[in-house]
Formats: C-alpha cells, structure tokens, sequence
C-alpha cells in the first residue's frame, strides 16, 4: 500500500502501536507495577472510529473503560531509529481514546493470554483529527482531559509520562519497523473508568483539540 494523505492517517495507516502503564498513578490505580521498560500491544486499523460514528461495547464486555491519551503519528519509515532522531519521524499528533475491556483484560492477564480481546475490538480506537507537529511545540507538556456525560473523570498531563515521545518512537523501531500513517498510543494519565450504552465521552487536549463520541452497544450475531 502507498502512503496516503498524512491528514487522514486512519484511512490508510497499517497499524496502531499502543503502550501499557506509561504513568505511574495509573499503572497503580489497577495494582500493576511501574515498568521497567514499556509495555506493547496492537491494535488493527479496523478499531479506528471517528466522531459522528458511535465507540461500540463489544458483547463479551460488561467493564469497557475509557483511556484518553496522546497519539503520535509516524511521518517518515524508521527502524532502529536513534532518540536523538526521533521527533524527525513523526508528523503530528492526534488525541485518542484507547478503549480496553478491563473484564477481558483480566481474564487474559490471569491465564497468560495476549490482550487482543482487550484492546483490538472494532471502534477500540477513536481519533480526533490530525494535529500537524507544527501545532505542538512541547508534546511533553499537554494537558489531556476526559468527561463523561460532562463529569470530569481523568485529567493529566504528558509530563507524567515515564517514557517520553522520543524515547517510544527510539524503542519501538528497535522491535517493529515504523512506518508513514502508523499511530502510537502512548498510555493514559489515571482516573480510568467504565463506560456504559448512550454514555457520551468527551476528551480533549487543551487548547488544542476536543472530540465527543456516544457509546452504543454492538450488536452480536446469532
Ligand atoms: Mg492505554
């Protein structure tokens, strides 16, 4: 696939790199311990869903909970890519929900399964619009905010991080080549919580960026 239009990255984009517990109040507010490194798991370009499209509860799930979070958008193919290079890879930022099924997370976690059912269900992924890195001189000092029907629940800033943008971007192209459209999840401040059918979610990145999405429930199949 050719690169696309870095504008509409979810279009075309081949995938979503998140990262687990990258502030320490939230990895303690669900009794994980702070990382030593950080943690990595997938998300399909099927779990992107953008505004005017419903965050859908997935029927396996009764405990969906929101993570809004800073994403990073890859710009320019990488592998191995020095921290000191690091920001010449990514093109802009979007703001993210990083939707995780906290039941399914913990069966998988108590039996030693990968997290797919946690994190990769269809809609785990809204985005705002694109955020040209022009727009964002100091990526490390943003404020990010989540409501739920207009109650404030997780309110954090990116200087929390304990892996900062460059150190991500530098670790992950060690293990997975980067590519132009790809998208990082780089963890959530604390203050995670469930979300329930006609719930709407509000989050935004101060001064920058806000998006509403309306939850919904996806049907099953019979
Ligand atoms: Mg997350």
């Amino acid at each position: 696939m050719s690169a696309g239009n870095i504008g509409r990255f979810w279009e075309w984009g081949r995938k979503i790199i998140g990262v687990g517990r990258n502030y320490a109040e939230h990895a303690q507010e669900l009794d994980n311990a702070i990382p030593a490194e950080p943690l990595l798991f997938l998300k399909p370009p099927s779990a992107y869903v953008r505004e005017g499209s419903p965050v859908l509860l997935p029927h396996y799930s009764r405990e969906v909970h929101h993570e809004v979070e800073l994403g990073v958008v890859i710009g320019k193919r990488g592998a191995a890519i020095p921290r000191s290079a690091a920001m010449e890879h990514v093109a802009g930022y979007a703001l993210c929900l990083d939707m995780t099924a906290r039941d399914a997370q913990q069966r998988c976690k108590s039996q030693g399964l990968p997290w797919t059912l946690a994190k990769a269900f269809d809609t785990s992924c809204p985005v705002s619009d694109f955020i040209p890195k022009e727009r964002v001189p100091e990526p490390g000092r943003l404020a990010l905010w989540l409501e739920v029907n207009g109650q404030l629940r997780q309110s954090g800033c990116t200087s929390q991080m304990i892996f900062p943008v460059p150190h991500l971007v530098s670790y992950i192209s060690d293990f997975i080549t980067l590519e132009e459209g790809d998208l990082i999840l780089t963890g959530t401040p604390k203050g995670v919580s469930a979300v329930r059918e006609s719930d709407e979610l509000r989050a935004g990145i101060e001064g920058i960026v806000t998006v509403t999405f309306k939850v919904d429930r996806k049907p099953r199949s019979t």
